[in-house]
This record gives structure tokens, C-alpha cells and sequence, in this order.
């Protein structure tokens, strides 16, 4: 193999571009029983409930991409009796449901259209209809369309209806301010690798203490236990297993770049200026978004494939990654679309420059209107 990769520019869903800084924290090699590491863990988990600015909850977090987080967290919350019911207008809606069917916790899934957000009465008239449950999961910003769902108004019902608020923020945390305690949010599960622009290696569960110390012995797994990775955490400050010792160093400098930035409101801003910049650019070469505007997050944007007989996606992404610019397929069950995401160590000068890129890949396809 080329001992020559090139870097490029990720537009995708995670793994993100990451700074130079972020990557050069890597350059070291720590033993997991080090007390350095396990200060550095101490302080990133601290960090975390910071930005949360969750009073009363834990931070546990827990090896492997965000869907092991996912389902550490629902096997570890969801009892023999509990049920939960999962809110879905996408892929990772879905996601939740075919967990929950694997681990084998009681579930209903309510869906809503891949370009429609949540239908509130909907939501009500089924929780009013169905006393069994306890829970109810929403997914923040639905990665695959692009949608961002009405967090608000879910943990408004689960208020009123005393049930518990599981939310999949995987590409929210860090990049939109997420207000615990006003939200009514029992339990978030997120990533490192996306707007915390760290690298992968491990995803969080932000939990009320109330509830973790409930969740003992309900995990029906070893590995995925996040009651059981706590109290290790407890007992000496270590992981369980080995643990992602350069993720960790990652993410202790992605944070320390996330407050030099200014915290999660200029994060967002700067991501918001990109996904401006982007869906505006690519209005203007004749591309259309797949989720109205009013609906649109600033952390990804589906497109529709154009009508025009020539465009070719693979040929289009091929040509788009050799010249250094990662976009990503679309994920929607009814149309085509492709993806690209506006988060990630990248501004509205990197958008720029890939919108120049396109419209140079369409010339090369000899593609005058879409
Ligand atoms: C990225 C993402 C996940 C987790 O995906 P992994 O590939 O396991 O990291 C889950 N939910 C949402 C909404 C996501 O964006």
C-alpha cells in the first residue's frame, strides 16, 4: 500500500475534518493506569458536563462509535418493564428500534415521513393511548435527511406525561446549545467525532445521576454497561477495557479549541455561516435540499439528485474526492439524494472552495444546467 495518503476535506457525517492541533495531541503514548491519563479523563468527562451544563448528571463514556453508545445507554436505561417509544422520521430513528429488537427491550416505533418533522398531536394521542410507556427517544438532528426535530416540544410531553427523554444528539452536542434541565432530557447519548471535532474512538452518555443509579444489573451485555463502566470509574478512575487512550488526548485539545472558539454559540454560528454558504452556493449551480428550510439543521444538507441524464454520482464523488473534497451518498429510503455536511474544523472559505470544485466537476460532465 501508498504510504502516501493524501489529506482531503471530510463534508461528511463523521468522521470530520480535525484541526492540526487536535492531531498533533496524538503524538504521545500514555499507559491506561497512568495517573496523567486518568486525570485527563477526569478533566475531558468534567469538560463535557460543562458545555451540558447539566447539574446532577454523569458523564460516562464508552468505547467504539456512537451506535455502541446508543445501545449501552438503552440496555443499561431500559428495565424488563420499561418501554419505550421511539419517535422516527429517518435511518437513525430506525437505528434505535432495530437495537432495541436485538437486545430484546419492549419498544413501539412511531414514524413520521423523511422530510416531515414530528407531528406533536400524533406523538400525544399515542402516548395518551399507550400507558405502558416509560420512555421516549427522539433523535436531535435526523443525520441522514438533514432535519432538525423539536426537542422542546418533546420534553414538554414527556413533562407532562412523566416519561423519560432519550436523546440521540450524536450531531448536535457541541455544535447547538442543549438545555438539560429545560428540555426535560433524562439521558443524551453523543460522539466525540462530530461537532466536538475530536477523532473517533469513543461516544458519551450524559445520564441524571437519579436514573444511572438505576440502571444496575439491566445492561444484557458485558462491554455495553454504562452502570458498570461508571462504578469502574468510580473504583480507580480507569476504563473498564482498554480504553482509547489517543481519542482521549484528542478530545481534550478539540475542547480546549471548542472554548478558545468561544463556546458552543460561536460554534454554532460558524457552522450555521457554512451551511449558508453552502445551500445558497449550490441553489445558485441549480441543486435543490431534499428538507425545507424551516425544518433545516446547519450540521448537514441532503440533496436532490438533479434531473439531468448526465449527472452520475459516483462519477461526480470520484472525481470531488480526488481532488480532495469527501461528500457522502445520501441515506433516504425514497429518493436520491447525496450529503454533505457543513460541520467539522472547516469555514465558510473551505464551503467556498468545494462549491468552486463542483461547479468545476459539472463542466468536466459536461453538465451546463442541472
Ligand atoms: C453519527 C450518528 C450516529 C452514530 O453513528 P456511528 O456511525 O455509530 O458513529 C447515531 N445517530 C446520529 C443521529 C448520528 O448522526
Amino acid at each position: 500500500m501508498s504510504n502516501k495518503i493524501k489529506q482531503k476535506w471530510l463534508f461528511t457525517p463523521g468522521p470530520l475534518s480535525t484541526s492540526k492541533k487536535t492531531k498533533e495531541a496524538m503524538m504521545v503514548d500514555l499507559g491506561s493506569r497512568e495517573e496523567d491519563f486518568i486525570k485527563l479523563n477526569q478533566l475531558v468527562c468534567k469538560n463535557l458536563i460543562k458545555i451540558a451544563s447539566a447539574k446532577n448528571y454523569i458523564c460516562v463514556p464508552i468505547q467504539g462509535s456512537g451506535t455502541f453508545g446508543i445501545e449501552a445507554a438503552l440496555s443499561s436505561v431500559l428495565k424488563k418493564n420499561s418501554k419505550i417509544l421511539i419517535i422516527s422520521n429517518g435511518e437513525y430513528g430506525r437505528r434505535i428500534a432495530n437495537i432495541c429488537k436485538k437486545i430484546s427491550k419492549k419498544y413501539y416505533l412511531l414514524s413520521f415521513k423523511e422530510d416531515e418533522t414530528y407531528s406533536l398531536d400524533r406523538c400525544e394521542n399515542f402516548i395518551k393511548k399507550n400507558k405502558q410507556i416509560t420512555h421516549i427517544a427522539m433523535i436531535h438532528c435526523e443525520t441522514s435527511s438533514g432535519i432538525l426535530n423539536p426537542l422542546a416540544d418533546i420534553g414538554n410531553l414527556c413533562k407532562k406525561y412523566k416519561k423519560k427523554l432519550f436523546v440521540d444528539a450524536m450531531s448536535t452536542f457541541g455544535g447547538i446549545q442543549i438545555d438539560f434541565k429545560k428540555n426535560n432530557i433524562d439521558t443524551l447519548v453523543s460522539s466525540v467525532n462530530k461537532c466536538l471535532e475530536g477523532v473517533p474512538g469513543f461516544s458519551f452518555v450524559i445520564i441524571k445521576k437519579k436514573s444511572l443509579i438505576n440502571c444496575s444489573g439491566n445492561a444484557n451485555s458485558l462491554s455495553l454497561d454504562i452502570y458498570d463502566q461508571w462504578k469502574h470509574f468510580l473504583k480507580n478512575g480507569q476504563w473498564r477495557f482498554t480504553p482509547p487512550t489517543h481519542s482521549v488526548l484528542a478530545l481534550s485539545s478539540s475542547l480546549k479549541l471548542l472554548s478558545k472558539e468561544g463556546g458552543v454559540i460561536k460554534r454554532y454560528n460558524r457552522y450555521k455561516k457554512n451551511y449558508e454558504t453552502l445551500i445558497n452556493g449550490m441553489e445558485k449551480i441549480g441543486f435543490t435540499s431534499f428538507i425545507n428550510k424551516k425544518f433545516h439543521s446547519p450540521i448537514i444538507v441532503s440533496f436532490n439528485y438533479p434531473r439531468n441524464k448526465k449527472f452520475n454520482f459516483d462519477f461526480f464523488y470520484k472525481k470531488l474526492l480526488f481532488s480532495g473534497y469527501v461528500i457522502y451518498p445520501g441515506m433516504l429510503t425514497k429518493k436520491k439524494t447525496f450529503r454533505i455536511g457543513c460541520i467539522g474544523n472547516i469555514n465558510s472559505l473551505v464551503i467556498k472552495s468545494l462549491l468552486k470544485k463542483i461547479k468545476e466537476t459539472l463542466l468536466i460532465m459536461r453538465i451546463k444546467s442541472l
